[in-house]
């Protein structure tokens, strides 16, 4: 059973439109997928619509930006509310600062003799939020590195001579956000930033899951983190980090990276995450054959009644 818990539009900083996005995890024949693009829901009316066009269940979601401590973590906020104008709001402050630092970075890459257009970043991230990654693209395209990752290494990355803190939303109040607009708060990809010593503290103030099932995982850290979450009662999910280009993650979509055995796993956890909601995933037949047209999927936001209808 295939299924993606985790990925990004061009809403913030992936590289397929929302509808496209539905239809590629359609075409790939993915039970399940949850679009959580970087602190915004603009790409979700599209997305839960697509689904419901082609047959494929969508779950609305959110990655948010947070600091725990002195770490800068990554929350994953499953069934937000898409029409919840307060929690856009939030993430519009949350952007806006998003912006701000870019413009700093921006600054001092100046300082260093390179010239980047703030136009034409926000030109790159058009959509939606704008980050480092389209920066990063800006400074490719102009040949002062040679790709992705080495604009990371050089400039952009923590230390690095243009990097410029983000300004601080602590993580005890982004999850009370997402759990204020129906979400399930969950801890991304703790591997990438050592999240063990937060993980305790946040399960004790909320957190609902782990994502334990993440491509740059070894097996080792996947085996630590389901350990972890059997040990604190979190649900251990996971999902792809899709953004559609190389050199970040995985450049396809859902799980098939992982063993058969994690996979089963896996979706007894998205069951979970869903009867959290009062859904009944298990009982959605899915089809083998993806189809084109034509849906009588359960929608995934009708326990939601202030979820727009697209
Ligand atoms: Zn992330
Ligand atoms: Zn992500």
């Amino acid at each position: 059973m295939n299924i993606d818990l985790h990925c990004h539009t061009t809403a913030s900083d992936g590289v397929l439109p929302p509808r496209q996005l539905v239809r590629e995890a359609r075409r790939k024949g993915l039970a399940l997928l949850s679009v959580t693009d970087h602190d915004t829901t603009a790409g979700l009316e599209e997305a839960l619509d697509e689904g419901r066009r082609v047959g494929l269940q969508v779950i609305p979601g959110v990655e948010v930006t947070a600091s725990a401590g002195d770490l800068e973590i990554h929350l994953l906020g499953h069934f937000i509310d898409p029409s919840d104008a307060r929690f856009a709001a939030f993430l519009e402050r949350s952007q806006a600062a998003r912006i701000d630092r870019l413009r700093k970075m921006i600054a001092r890459l100046a300082d260093l003799g390179i010239q980047v257009d703030m136009e034409e970043v926000l030109a790159v991230g058009a959509e939606g939020s704008v980050g480092r990654p389209h920066l990063a693209q800006v400074l490719v395209k102009h040949g002062y590195v040679k790709g992705i990752s080495e604009a990371f290494d050089r400039y952009l990355k923590q230390g690095a001579s243009a990097f410029v803190e983000r300004p601080h939303l602590p993580a005890e109040e982004a999850m009370e956000r997402i759990k204020q607009s129906g979400g399930f708060p969950t801890l991304a990809h703790p591997g990438l930033y050592n999240g063990d010593r937060v993980i305790k503290s946040l399960a004790g103030k909320g957190l609902v899951g782990l994502e334990v099932y993440h491509p740059d995982h070894t097996p080792s850290q996947i085996a630590h983190y389901r350990r972890l979450s059997e040990e604190l009662g979190l649900l251990a999910t996971g999902g792809s980090d899709y953004h559609g280009f190389s050199g970040l993650h995985l450049k396809e979509l859902g799980v098939s990276y992982l063993r058969e055995e994690d996979r089963r796993r896996l979706w007894d956890q998205a069951v979970r995450l869903c009867r959290l909601k009062g859904l009944d995933l298990q009982e959605i037949p899915v089809s083998p054959n993806p189809v084109v047209e034509g849906s009588n999927v359960q929608d995934l936001s009708a326990s939601n009644p202030s979820v727009k209808r697209g």
